[in-house]
């Protein structure tokens, strides 16, 4: 079996003849971090596969995040080392759900968050990512909005936006997780800390924390805080690059749970293999990828 040095060579070297860039979410385990091109959140991430000359894009993450790559560049090959690399939340939204609350609320405008599947984008007014979500539902022009799949997010942004949110029962099984009462004993044994959370984290959970943002905005935060000790309510991936560029504080994370199964998939070997055997190749057919194209340049224009 090889090293983990040997693989990450074979990968450097097979990447290079593929014409091909790696890239992680923040979620990922260290030495998938280690080896890409790209470190970031989704939508990110794909916004950096498009604007590169790369032929082949590995994405190490989870299908809705590969999805959106292929959405932003049809003409690279987009390929998720683990074909079986999905996202619960994302799971939690099917089409014809989708298309019966539309009926409900035919003059509702569709919010969804980037952790969609191709589909529910494509059957979407507009996306919104975990950083934007509150400026696009303020700025869209509709009163009444069907905000989809998270229902945490969906609340973070009902409460400050000035507008009916119709809010989908969906939620990330790993942020769900964390409990009011385990924020509040954690700030009693470290009364100096603050508490950094992901407002895909339950309402009450966001109510106690110093500070909600995306796994960016988090790690901006971090940066620039007096705090020496921070603690994280986001998946565990987060402490990688967190402790790289803070090597002065400390960080906690908020509970055990905070480990997202489903972003721990991938692994070196798997990446090396995706890039041999070109496999698993990630297409959005035609006529879904360019509705889900509109609702993710409608963002992009929003959030300006
Ligand atoms: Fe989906 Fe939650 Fe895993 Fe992110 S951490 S991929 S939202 S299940």
């Amino acid at each position: 079996m090889d090293t983990r040095e040997e693989l990450t060579k074979k990968i450097i070297k097979l990447k290079k003849k593929r014409e091909a860039i790696i890239l992680a979410h923040y979620y990922q385990l260290p030495e998938i971090q280690d080896v890409a091109d790209f470190i970031g959140d989704s939508f990110d991430l794909s916004r950096k596969a498009a604007r590169s000359r790369a032929k082949v894009i590995v994405f190490c993450g989870v299908k809705f995040m590969a999805e959106s790559a292929s959405i932003l560049s049809p003409d690279k090959i987009v390929l998720l080392p683990e074909k079986f690399s999905n996202c619960p939340l994302a799971e939690m939204a099917d089409i014809e759900s989708l298309k019966s609350m539309k009926k409900r609320y035919p003059k509702a405008s569709v919010v969804s968050y980037v952790n969609s599947t191709a589909e529910i984008k494509a059957e979407s007014d507009v996306c919104c990512t975990s950083s934007n979500a509150l400026k696009i539902v303020e700025k869209i022009d509709n009163d009444q909005i069907i905000f989809l799949p998270d229902k945490n997010l969906g609340d973070y942004v009902s409460k400050s936006a000035d507008k009916e949110v119709i809010i989908w029962n969906g939620y990330c099984p790993a942020h769900h997780s964390i409990t009011a009462e385990e924020v509040e004993n954690i700030k009693k044994t470290y009364p100096n800390a603050e508490i950094l959370v992901h407002p895909e984290c339950k309402p009450e959970v966001v109510d106690l924390a110093d500070y909600v943002g995306s796994t960016t905005q988090i790690l901006n935060y971090a940066k620039n805080s007096k705090a020496d000790t921070l603690i994280i309510g986001t998946e565990e991936g987060i402490l990688y690059p967190l402790k790289k560029e803070n090597p002065d504080k400390t960080f906690y994370i908020l509970n055990p749970f905070l480990i997202c199964p489903d972003m721990k998939k991938i692994n070196l070997e798997k990446i090396y293999h995706s890039l041999k055997n070109m496999e698993t190749i990630i297409e959005v057919p035609k006529n879904i990828r360019m509705k889900a194209k509109r609702a993710l340049d409608r963002m992009l224009e929003l959030s300006d």
